[in-house]
């Protein structure tokens, strides 16, 4: 069984603010360590599941040399590999070549969730609202979508209470989530303890591999619209005139694509 794990650092036990999540800050070293012992579990329970090939993918921008970078390699357990990606939603190649199942630790919920922590999308400056053929999605729409273009199904979301619900409302009941804190607002939250967490993330992992098929590969639809809503207009510049990209108001623009990978890919690189 062939595993992808993609994760967040948001969405992390112990983490409620910028500092802990952004490089250079003092409390980015402490982040670092909580982020990968989470990461250790999903890979712990998915070998305990059968995994015998376990690739992690870290997708938080922590901002310059640390962005798609924070994990601890010294500490990461070594029955897993890990991938450093340049840009986000780079790396596919292990989704291309045929992977079973893909875990998602640490998210966080989308921008505007009134109990998420830390929560945005993509842009917590620049970015206020992105539908899917007119669904509102976060970053674990994003993510999923791209598992689902290569048919694969995410099993697991772990993160606050908030991304939880959220992953379910996409995803169905069929996922299995594991909520490690709840927000009480965006940079505050009543946590379980890191132990703690660990063992519920191993245990999520476990028991979400053991039936590959309880959630469905996400597709978006076919042909699919991309709409983003910027936080102001100066956002949307950067972006405007871009090929196949097209400006519907002041802050917002629609990319369209015969699928969602075919559109995101155009706009995103
Ligand atoms: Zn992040």
């Amino acid at each position: 069984m062939r595993v992808h794990v993609i994760s967040d650092m948001e969405g992390v036990a112990g983490i409620v603010k910028w500092q802990q999540v952004s490089g250079g800050e003092k409390l980015y070293d402490e982040g670092r360590v909580l982020y990968t012992e989470e990461i250790n579990a999903a890979v712990r329970g998915a070998k305990d599941a059968g995994a015998t090939e376990i690739v992690v993918m870290d997708c938080h921008g922590a901002g310059g040399a640390y962005d798609f970078n924070s994990l601890l390699p010294e500490l990461l357990d070594p029955d897993c590999e890990y991938v450093v990606q340049q840009e986000w939603t780079e790396y596919t190649a292990f989704l291309e070549s045929g992977c079973d199942a893909a875990l998602f630790v640490g998210m966080h919920a989308m921008a505007g969730t009134a109990d998420g922590v830390l929560s945005h999308t993509v842009s917590g400056q620049a970015w206020q609202n992105l539908r899917f053929n007119g669904t509102l999605v976060g970053e674990t729409g994003i993510n999923a979508a791209i598992c689902g273009h290569w048919g694969v199904p995410v099993l697991l979301v772990t993160g606050d209470r908030a991304v939880c619900r959220e992953g379910r409302e996409l995803l169905g009941d069929g996922l299995t989530t594991v909520e490690v804190k709840e927000g009480l607002g965006r940079f505050s939250a009543r946590m379980k303890t890191p132990r703690r967490v660990r063992e519920l993330i191993g245990e999520g992992a476990r028991k979400a591999l053991a039936n590959l098929s309880a959630v469905a590969p996400y597709d978006p639809g076919r042909p699919c619209e991309i709409e983003i809503e910027f936080t102001t207009p100066d956002r949307l510049r950067e972006y405007a005139n871009r090929k196949d990209v097209e400006v519907t108001g002041a802050t917002s623009l629609v990319i369209r694509g015969d699928d969602w990978w075919s559109a995101w890919s155009s706009f995103f690189f």
